[in-house]
């Protein structure tokens, strides 16, 4: 099926928007927002929040925002706030004037928090770390009071105002919620609302030396902005009962609702951004777009076009729970979207000279091969033939085992959209290696047939060698050499399970002379090859190709095995 037959089912959030709707709840508006945090580049598992959220705002006629959920100075960066923005828009989304920081509600957050501390639902806590964690208790045994739980709201309203003040040093003191130490829950056993840091935030500076947490900041960021539907990953499901309590304690003007679906996992990658972060600090990998992480930049520098990756997130749907995607699923629709779309060309990654004897020197002949056959409104190409040329190096053997349809000695193969040409001879070196074949063309198969029909099986690429470009191809695989790490040996790092072989650069690759003039982003289909992108390194002078994916579609053998069972 392809990406534009396709039409989104119902899901449990669907199902959710939709009974609201008919319900009339919040004005049967739907307001969304995607809230990453910028400490690093979107990857995959992003893509599918962001079509996920923006997609469903679209749907059902309502709004997007995006907010930058900036509570962590440390790690953040606006380099990659840059880059989440230029990656939301190149996946096709647009939250026009909806451009959010958490940080800008610093000032609102704190008088809330005041607010919480004159209501009593708050306190100063002077605990360290580690009596924090030993008063919380654990999953069997409830907590204990902090010694400062009974301090008066004026006494704790007095030392919050002093710790913004900057009186005291990192760590002296927090400011937690009052809820109950005992609660099954442990994220209700009082949370943290505000910590001191100094740290220079990145839009805000030194302004501010306390910072609110996460949990505090997300549901009154929600709040202001009026979204409706709260949408975020499993693990924060635990969460939803201090997001409600949050709300309800401030006189915020709406209640958004919170909605959790289980994050996507993709095989033979990583997908946490400490990891990613690991892997490009070290020089594991070559930057953040390096085309074999699943990072967006990385997926769009590897030749994904924003298309797939839409159809992707659509086809894996939103569920309950957790499981692991298949990364032939992402493959497969990146296939379905460029062989629509991508022009075919002839480029030998492996080049093995032909030099076909019969055929007058000096003259060349110019073939019409078409663009792409699965859509003809693409034209055709004019392609140089001449008396010497390049096939792939795996297309000849001179010793051919058995149902070998590809040429060897005194065999014919078809050349696509050229001529049948039979081995006569086979050149070596002196150390034995096969420098060039002398072949002898049939003028009569132009096109590719013959009066006589006699049977050719085998079909290969080339390129004429006086006409041909040079480039370097870069093959890519799975960045992993195991779906799972978790799945392996514990205590294990990541990083043993890096695939040693995840990258292969192809010098000396010789194209049809068309691609000089192909500048980066540019996608094909090398035949029999797969499909390639011009690299962001590539210039007119070294050309340099990516390839996206081979032609093989191992998805589509998977789901047809399936449908035969
Ligand atoms: P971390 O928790 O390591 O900071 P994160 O992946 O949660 O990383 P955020 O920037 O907080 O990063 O994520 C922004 C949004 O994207 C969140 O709403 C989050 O739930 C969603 N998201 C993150 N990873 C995935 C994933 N693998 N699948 C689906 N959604 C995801
Ligand atoms: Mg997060």
């Amino acid at each position: 099926m392809a990406a534009e037959d396709f039409t989104p089912g119902l899901n449990f959030i669907r199902t959710i928007i939709e009974a609201d709707i008919k319900a009339a709840k919040n004005g049967g508006r739907v307001h969304t927002r995607f809230p990453p945090e910028p400490n690093g580049y979107l990857h995959i598992g992003h893509a599918k929040s962001i079509c996920l959220n923006f997609g469903l705002a679209a749907e059902y006629r309502g709004l997007c925002n995006l907010r930058f959920d900036d509570t962590n100075p440390g790690k953040e960066d606006v380099e990659y706030v840059d880059s989440i923005m230029a990656d939301v828009r190149w996946l096709g989304f647009d939250w026009q004037d909806r451009l959010y920081y958490a940080s800008d509600y610093f000032e609102q957050l704190y008088q809330f928090a005041l607010h919480l501390i004159r209501t009593g639902k708050a306190y100063v806590c002077a605990l360290t770390a580690d009596q924090m964690r030993e008063y919380r208790g654990t999953l069997t045994d409830p907590g204990k009071n902090s010694p400062c739980r009974d301090r008066s709201p004026e006494e704790s309203l007095d030392l919050f105002q002093r710790m913004r003040a900057g009186e005291f040093p990192d760590g002296a003191y927090v400011l937690r919620a009052r809820i109950d130490m005992a609660s099954p829950n442990l994220n209700m056993r009082d949370p943290v609302l505000y910590r001191i840091r100094r740290e220079s935030h990145h839009r805000t500076g030194d302004r501010w030396c306390i910072y609110p947490m996460y949990d505090y900041t997300h549901p009154i960021s929600d709040a202001l902005e009026g979204i409706t539907h709260s949408i975020c990953t499993l693990e924060f499901e635990d969460h939803r009962p201090f997001y409600d309590w949050v709300l309800d304690q401030l006189p915020v003007p709406c209640h958004p609702q919170q909605i959790e679906f289980a994050r996507l996992n993709l095989s033979y990658t990583v997908m946490s951004k400490r990891k990613l972060l690991e892997l490009v600090d070290k020089a594991y990998v070559r930057g953040w777009d390096d085309p074999r992480l699943p990072t967006i930049a990385g997926l769009r520098r590897r030749g994904y076009t924003p298309e797939a990756i839409r159809y992707f997130a659509e086809l894996v749907g939103v569920a309950k729970r957790e499981s692991m995607v298949d990364m032939a699923l992402l493959e497969h629709c990146l296939r379905e979207d460029l062989n629509r779309r991508a022009r075919r060309v002839m480029a030998v990654l492996r080049p093995l000279k032909v030099v076909i004897t019969n055929y007058p020197e000096h003259q060349v002949e110019e073939l019409a091969a078409e663009n792409n056959p699965e859509d003809p409104g693409m034209g055709t190409r004019k392609l140089p033939f001449s008396r010497e040329i390049y096939i792939e190096q795996d297309d000849f053997r001179e010793d051919p085992p058995k149902k070998f349809f590809r040429l060897s000695p005194g065999k014919e193969i078809r050349l696509k959209h050229a001529y049948y040409i039979r081995c006569d001879q086979v050149v070596k070196d002196t150390s034995g290696n096969i420098s060039e074949l002398r072949c002898s063309y049939d003028p009569d198969s132009r096109g590719g047939g013959t009066q006589d029909g006699r049977k050719v099986l085998g079909t290969s690429h080339w390129v004429s060698a006086a006409h041909a470009v040079d480039a370097e191809v870069r093959l890519y695989d799975k960045l992993l050499s195991v779906p799972d790490p978790a799945d392996e040996k514990e205590g294990k790092d990541f990083k043993e399970y890096l695939n040693p072989v995840s990258l292969e650069i192809v010098k000396g690759c010789k194209l049809e002379p068309g691609l000089a003039a192909a500048s980066p982003g540019d996608r094909f289909q090398f035949l029999r090859q797969g499909y390639f992108c011009v690299d962001s390194d590539s210039s007119p002078e070294q050309l340099v190709f990516n390839r996206a994916v081979t032609l093989r579609d191992s998805w589509a053998k998977i789901e047809k095995a399936r449908q035969n069972k």
